[in-house]
């Protein structure tokens, strides 16, 4: 697949887990890189250090997706430097462990600027500019949870990604007319820091109910993100890929 050789992707929360495989996968096939963190600077330069070793472009930037001047500010630094944007990954995202009568106004508006307020907005200003361009591919992190209403990592979690295959399915209905495919991919439980941070029991409890038996990995993620973003899903609209090991609805 070189059909990213010389292209232009910004991957929000690409610094680890998920986006970073991303990056990598999109540095492999030639794609220059924006890589956006919000706090870790440190994994954020390490992976694109490693996207270098592919002889591509690859720059990291600073930006709360929360904060929706933070987006305008990444936005524009994409475009500073490269002057287009033909791939966007969203997947900046957090999760809480949490029970649904312990979350508090506050966990509830923490995970929906970030894992629905932030995504619309990302998604929101990259299309105007890939509307000009007249092509794009934009692929949004939802969850499993989303899916099928995931009570462990909580409520508020659950709801924020049932939002991002909404928000997926509406955008794409508009921004298809463009040239832009807009889709995204609803993981079950992977092998990341997201979830080698929750309790042990909890990742065994959850586990116990995915017919593999295993968690995925984040590049098995990525396999899917980056299909995706090919030429190859040009006719997929407004999907949602499972990548869940066979976690299925009901
Ligand atoms: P992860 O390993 O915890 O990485 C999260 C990434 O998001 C990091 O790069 C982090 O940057 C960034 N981030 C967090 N808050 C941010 C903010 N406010 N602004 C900008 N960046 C921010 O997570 P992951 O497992 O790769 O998850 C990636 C996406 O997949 C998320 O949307 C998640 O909800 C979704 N997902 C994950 C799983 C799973 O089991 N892991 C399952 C379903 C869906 P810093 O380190 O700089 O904070």
């Amino acid at each position: 697949m070189t059909q990213f050789k010389d292209k232009i992707a910004l991957i929000t929360g690409g610094s680890r887990g998920i986006g970073k495989s991303c990056a990598l996968k999109l540095a492999r096939e030639g794609c220059h890189l924006v890589i956006n963190y919000r706090s870790d600077q440190k994994s954020a330069e390490e992976t694109a250090a490693r996207a270098r070793e592919y002889g591509v472009k690859a720059l990291i930037c600073k930006a709360d997706i929360a904060k929706v001047n933070e987006i305008d500010d990444l936005i524009k630094f994409t475009m500073d430097q490269f002057g287009r944007i033909d791939v966007l990954i969203n997947s900046a995202g957090i999760s809480q462990i949490i029970d649904y009568s312990k979350i508090t106004e506050n966990d509830w508006d923490k995970m929906m600027e970030l894992n629905e307020k932030g995504t619309f907005f990302c998604c929101q200003k990259v299309i105007e500019i890939m509307k000009n361009q007249k092509s794009g591919k934009i692929v949004n992190l939802a969850s499993t949870a989303g899916q099928m209403g995931g009570f462990i990592v909580g409520v508020n979690y659950s709801v924020s990604k049932a939002g991002v295959i909404c928000m997926t399915k509406a955008l794409s209905k508009v921004a298809i007319k463009f040239g832009i495919n807009i889709n995204c991919v609803a993981p079950g439980l992977i092998d990341t820091d997201m979830t080698t941070s929750y309790p042990p029991e909890t990742v065994a409890s959850m586990k116990s109910g995915i017919p593999i038996g295993r968690l995925g990995s984040a590049d098995e993620v990525a396999d899917g993100i980056v299909f995706l973003a090919s030429e190859k899903a040009n006719y997929i609209v407004g999907t949602t890929l499972y990548i869940n090991g066979g976690t299925y609805l009901g």
